[in-house]
């Protein structure tokens, strides 16, 4: 009997394949245990994967946060470190790598990025002032609320429908920024907070002709632009493939238009810039970066350190340069999409269109019979550890964490567990396991139950809180 030769994913696509524009040069092994460890090790971490140790776990998609294999160039860059108190060569190489690639004047290092957010939300928020932005991030709100801010939601609605396929769900609805303005008052503004590829949507990118127009909003206002640039790299992307005129322009010429556009920027380097460790504030304004460069002393360390070694600088600014090569993006977004596809092929539900650095598995509409205040991101999380060893996290009504007012839970529409992909890490081979798993937790979803909070830290709850099964 004769056997039908299987089909390359290109083939199921009808294209040529694509492959990593890398090859490896060094591996650190793999390790799964008994499904009865697992049960005892996630009974230990309460149902959180963040309190999971790192050795009990198969293939890790907790987080493309620091955990990004960097590259034979940025491991001879280690070796330059030039570990001086001040005014270490590697700054310098940073400082010019974000003023070519990111194209902003004032430069100050941070240790990753919330330092970089604390920053800015102390020296640019007064207590009361209002700051808009395209969806929260659970550290940025949270900095700009310790300052006395008060953040407001105003991306498009369609960044809150799992199911809508708007290739630009990460855009800012100007009309909500507009009646926010003109209920305030421009002047209780304290600046726009705007994300590229928003991680709580779904990894969603911005449009240029969004931030375009934006920039002409805020100008008529005097009302200034602040980026999140930490996935700006994969955002510019999305522009390139989906955004009428630029196919042929490179990712990096892409990347600093659309920086062009706005006034400051902050960055997690941990993500797109391929690092372990690191993060920046640039800025176009000397007086800001007066103030930042005096704040910096006092949190993170000296203005040409930031809280880094001088290697992580110098790793930091290479991984700059290697993140805007299209042939990376491209190979790092494609595999995302990779694993999209056969989920999206096997009917389980996940947010679409495919964003930049992960697939968002929709909870509520994978365990329906899970009421949001039990947790059904969590629990799903929890499970997939379960039967596969695989780590990924809660985006849902934990990470939202509770209104200080009321003491209620937000619940966000978005109930969302994250499997998040490092860059240049793992293979297909691995997408491949990932997905089988998924499945096998999908067809066991009726049997499923709900968790338990039985214990609630006080900030940024879903790194550490714990949770018990309902019986
Ligand atoms: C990770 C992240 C941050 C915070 O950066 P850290 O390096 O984790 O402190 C800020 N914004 C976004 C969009 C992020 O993904």
């Amino acid at each position: 009997m004769t056997q039908a030769a299987p089909l390359t994913m290109g083939q199921q696509f009808g294209r040529r394949s694509w492959a990593e524009p890398w090859k490896i040069k060094m591996v650190e092994p793999l390790r799964m245990i008994s499904r009865q460890e697992r049960q005892a090790a996630l009974s230990e971490a309460g149902y959180n994967t963040f309190l999971l140790r790192s050795d009990d776990v198969y293939i890790d998609l907790l987080t493309d946060s620091g955990t990004s294999a960097m590259s034979d160039r940025q491991w001879a860059g280690m070796m330059l470190g030039d570990e001086a108190y001040a005014g270490s060569r590697n700054y310098y190489n940073l400082e010019s790598a974000i003023q070519s690639y990111y194209g902003y004047k004032y430069i100050v290092p941070t240790h990753q990025g919330r330092g970089a957010e604390h920053l800015i939300s102390q020296a640019a928020i007064k207590p009361g002032q209002f700051v808009p932005g395209n969806m929260y991030f659970t550290t940025t709100r949270l900095h700009q609320e310790l300052a006395g801010g008060v953040f407001v939601d105003v991306i498009i609605d369609e960044a809150h429908d799992s199911a809508s396929l708007h290739p630009f769900k990460g855009d800012i609805d100007l009309d909500k920024l507009t009646a926010l303005i003109e209920r305030v008052g421009a002047d209780k503004i304290a600046y726009v907070s705007l994300a590229g590829t928003v991680n709580m949507a779904g990894g969603q990118p911005v449009s240029m002709a969004n931030v375009k127009a934006l920039r002409g909003l805020c100008d008529r206002y005097g009302i200034k632009i602040y980026l999140d640039a930490t996935r700006m790299a994969e955002n510019a992307f999305f522009i390139q493939e989906q955004e009428d005129g630029y196919a042929s322009t490179p990712i990096a010429a892409i990347l600093r238009e659309f920086c062009s556009y706005t006034d400051a920027a902050w960055m997690s380097a941990k993500k797109d810039s391929l690092v372990n460790i690191g993060g920046w504030l640039a800025v176009n304004d000397w007086d800001l970066f007066e103030e930042l460069r005096n704040l910096v002393v006092v949190y993170e360390g000296l203005h040409t350190y930031g809280g880094l070694a001088g290697r992580d600088m110098e790793a930091m600014a290479i991984g700059i340069a290697e993140s805007v090569q299209d042939d990376h993006i491209h190979a790092r977004v494609g595999q995302v999409r990779y694993l999209g596809a056969l989920l999206t092929a096997w009917d389980i539900p996940i947010v679409q269109p495919v964003g930049g650095h992960a697939i968002f598995l929709d909870a509520r509409r994978f365990y329906p019979h899970i009421p949001q205040a039990q947790f059904p991101a969590q629990t799903l999380a929890a499970e997939l550890y379960l039967d596969s060893g695989i780590r990924s996290m809660e985006r849902g009504v934990v990470s939202a964490g509770r209104n200080k007012e009321t003491g209620d839970h937000y619940y966000p529409r978005l109930e969302l567990t994250r499997l998040t992909i490092p860059r240049r890490v793992y293979t297909q081979a691995h997408m491949d396991v990932v997905a089988e798993a998924v499945k096998t937790v999908y067809d066991a979803r009726e049997r499923t139950r709900g968790l338990r909070m039985v214990y609630e830290p006080k900030y940024l709850r879903f790194f550490q809180a714990r949770f018990e099964r309902l019986e």
